[in-house]
């Protein structure tokens, strides 16, 4: 059994959907469980819609209406000449989000969210089925819900992995008794109390790697709209390179660092169970691609770097000149893990402390509650660089002409924060 996971991009459109179908044809002889994420940028339309409505804003009708146009005229292209289930399946999942509007909300604007934004891929799912069927690629249908379980924390749920290698085997396998294909959703999953949550931002591809990890699959393939994983991101950088394959070490980290080619929870249950990611082009299936896999070395062996852009350096020292000491650093975490707000790289020396983050709203209120106990300095818009795989060359090059304030070398990474 395979999993393949279909993003936004390559659900944008009609044709794209299409191309889906005949992606899958390929594989046409073998077991595979599709997860697919909300069609092109609905994510982003269905955030902004609950935005508006959890603040009272203008525009409700407007974004909502975007939102069912987009889709309805999506359905009318696909399926001209014929009355298709696929209507009342999209009548029912708007019909969802207004009750979830409606509906009393005590539990904040992060559960409202994950009601809502949930549909986006509740409905891209009811299209691809509905439409592979009808290109005789038949398959069912699942609700992600029934089998990926997660705690409350709503925006960001927690996977319980227990019970969903136990709902997955359950619900899943039986389905590919008369079929070859088994559809359902990326980013989505429940409560015990089967309230839906969601697992983060582009989490699609961390559900195909839960699915892969429960049902002991022999690889994960997951379609993109580039040709593999590159050694940088070519919206940043000319001269990019495709790696052939990759180490899942290096492939964590480079996600973890920035590398937005994939989600970086990923890697881990795949790691851990050893099943192969591919990365595929969408645009030519049948190409290679890029292989994440227990291979030892990265191949060709070249560097690979992240460039992350506004970012603040934090510098944190004791008020009466004290050494900075493990109390403080325990204290000092806390303060970061009570405001939310990950540290992309951190170093101590003996009179301070300094960490590297995301330029964000959290910030102020952060740097105010430091503030209160130590001597804080900082420094904006600057970038962090992270070359995994690296040489001097490559330092030399991303950092001409720029001033290093922060360097921190092991023995595959080289972090770099520069101005
Ligand atoms: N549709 C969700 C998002 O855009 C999940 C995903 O695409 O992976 O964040
Ligand atoms: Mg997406």
């Amino acid at each position: 059994m395979k999993v393949f996971k279909f993003g936004g991009a390559s659900l944008k459109d009609a044709d794209a959907v299409r191309n889906v179908a005949e992606i899958l044809k390929i594989y046409s002889n073998e077991k595979i469980v599709v997860v697919v994420s909300a069609m092109g940028k609905t994510t982003n339309a269905l955030e902004k819609l609950t935005r508006a409505h959890y603040y009272k804003e203008n525009n409700i009708s407007e974004f909502f209406d975007e939102v069912k146009t987009f889709h309805y005229s999506l359905i009318a292209e696909l399926f001209p000449d014929e009355k298709t289930d696929v209507t009342q399946e999209l009548n029912t999942a708007f019909l969802e989000m207004e009750w979830a509007f409606e509906e009393e909300n005590t539990k904040g604007f992060d559960y409202l969210y994950d009601q809502v934004v949930s549909q986006g891929e509740v409905i891209s799912s009811r299209i691809v089925a509905a439409y592979l069927n009808r290109m005789n690629l038949k398959n069912h249908w699942l609700d992600a819900r029934d089998f990926i379980k997660t705690d409350n924390s709503y925006r960001e749920g927690k996977v319980d992995w227990e019970l969903t290698v136990k709902y997955s085997n359950d619900i899943i396998r039986k389905n590919f008794n008369d079929c070859n294909i088994v559809l359902t959703q990326g980013f989505i999953g429940a409560t015990s109390e089967n309230h839906t949550t969601t697992l983060g931002r582009e989490g699609s591809d961390y559900s195909a790697a839960i699915l892969a990890y429960a049902l002991d699959a022999e690889e994960v393939i997951i379609w993109k709209d580039v040709p593999g994983v590159l050694n940088a991101d070519p919206k940043k950088f000319k001269d990019t390179q495709k790696l052939d394959k990759i180490s899942f070490q290096d492939a964590i980290e480079l996600a973890y660092f920035g590398a937005s080619v994939i989600h970086p929870k990923t890697i881990q249950p795949l790691q851990n169970k050893n099943i192969p990611l591919w990365v595929k082009s969408f645009i030519s299936p049948k190409e290679e691609g890029t292989m994440i896999g227990n291979n030892n070395a990265t191949e060709p062996n070249i560097p690979s770097y992240i460039r992350k852009e506004n970012q603040v350096l934090i510098s944190i020292a004791a008020k009466d000149f004290s050494f900075i000491v493990e109390e403080n650093l325990s204290n000092i975490f806390s303060i970061f893990n009570h405001h939310k707000v990950k540290i992309n790289l951190m170093q101590n020396s003996a009179i301070s402390f300094s960490v590297c983050v995301d330029k964000s709203e959290k910030l102020l209120s952060l740097i105010d509650d430091l503030k209160r106990e130590y001597a804080v300095r900082y420094n904006e818009d600057l970038l962090l660089f992270t070359i995994r795989n690296y040489d001097q060359e490559t330092i030399d090059r991303l950092t001409a002409g720029a001033t290093i304030f922060l360097e921190q070398l092991s023995r595959h990474t080289v972090q770099l924060v520069v101005k």
